[in-house]
């Protein structure tokens, strides 16, 4: 299997043959905050946690969510012909609020008209009945995905990490998603602390077996100030290596269906000065080139290991 010369299935892909152009997620920030932050579920956040680094420049974190849409999409409308985008609310947990206030943000993000749809980044533990119906809501117009952040399907990974659920949540999250026309995308960190290459492949099979539709895989970083940058500095564990991760994202990609989109391979960190380890991943495109060497080598592919009958 093959998609213009890679052996997985890329997200851009995806929306290609679904839309039939080129389709860019426009991310925003839409002054969210998270409950594992702010003492609802707890203070200080899961342990690897620095949002920055994956939240819209300061600049524009104060804008509406029109403004934010309309320089994001002039700023890719430069660099070539693009044609249709998904706002991706990506800040913190993009569901955690009253859904009065909750649809008045969604409308905001289909203003534009090139906005096909949206993706909703958030926690299994924050997407009551009543946010699922209003999110269906959209979806009979728009492409919606939710993305869950969900890292690993060991409870006592989670727990290490202060993640603030479990998977159980997790599994009746995706169960009341589905059948309603919402794709779901999940989040998960290689290299835990804690975790071994079989526990890793286990979360793996397990997110096949409940028919998510897209994925997107981390690299555990390490970031400056956080709790697990105190973790690592006592050397309570160590991170992976370049090659092992490529590792480990073949072997994650083998057991992955072919229809599974790929969203992400690699984490990215937006100020390097920020990161602490591991460093090799400031170069993604040797990071993906490697993984596409790796396949290679192998003569295998993503889903070249899904077995249906077990999964
Ligand atoms: S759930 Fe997300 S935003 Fe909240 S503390 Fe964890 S990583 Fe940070």
């Amino acid at each position: 299997m093959k998609h213009n010369g890679r052996r997985y299935y890329p997200f851009s892909q995806f929306l290609r043959e679904r839309f039939g152009c080129k389709v860019y997620k426009l991310p925003v920030d839409a002054g969210f905050t998270c409950p594992n932050r702010d003492g609802k579920i707890g203070y200080g956040g899961c342990t690897y946690c620095y949002n920055p680094s994956f939240s819209p420049p300061i600049l524009l974190q104060k804008s509406s969510i029109p403004l934010q849409v309309k320089y994001r999409k002039a700023l890719l409308k430069r660099k070539g012909k693009v044609n249709k985008f998904l706002v991706y609310f990506q800040s913190y947990t993009n569901t955690y609020a009253r859904v009065k206030i909750l649809k008045r943000l969604y409308d905001e993000a289909i203003q534009d008209k090139d906005v096909i749809g949206f993706c909703i980044g958030t926690r299994p533990d924050c997407v009551p009945d009543e946010v699922l119906d209003l999110i269906e809501s959209y979806a009979k117009d728009y492409h919606i995905w939710l993305e869950y952040g969900l890292q690993s399907m060991h409870d006592e990974t989670l727990l290490r990490i202060r993640r603030g659920h479990n998977f159980a949540q997790f599994g009746d999250a995706v169960k009341r998603t589905q059948g309603r026309n919402i794709f779901i995308c999940v989040h998960i960190i290689l290299g835990l602390p804690g975790e071994a290459k079989e526990d890793i492949l286990k979360t793996t099979r397990a997110l096949v077996r409940m028919g998510i539709d897209g994925i997107k895989l981390h690299h555990l970083q390490v970031i400056k100030n956080t709790r697990i940058a105190r973790e690592f500095s006592k050397g309570e564990f160590k991170v992976l290596s370049l090659e092992d991760y490529i590792k480990l994202v073949c072997d994650v990609l083998e057991l992955l269906p072919a229809r599974i989109a790929i969203q992400r391979l690699v984490g990215e960190v937006l100020q390097d000065k920020m990161l602490v380890a591991p460093r090799w991943n400031l170069n993604k495109h040797k990071v993906l080139s490697a993984i596409d060497q790796e396949f290679v080598d192998r003569g295998s592919f993503q889903g070249s290991k899904f077995d249906s009958k077990k999964s």
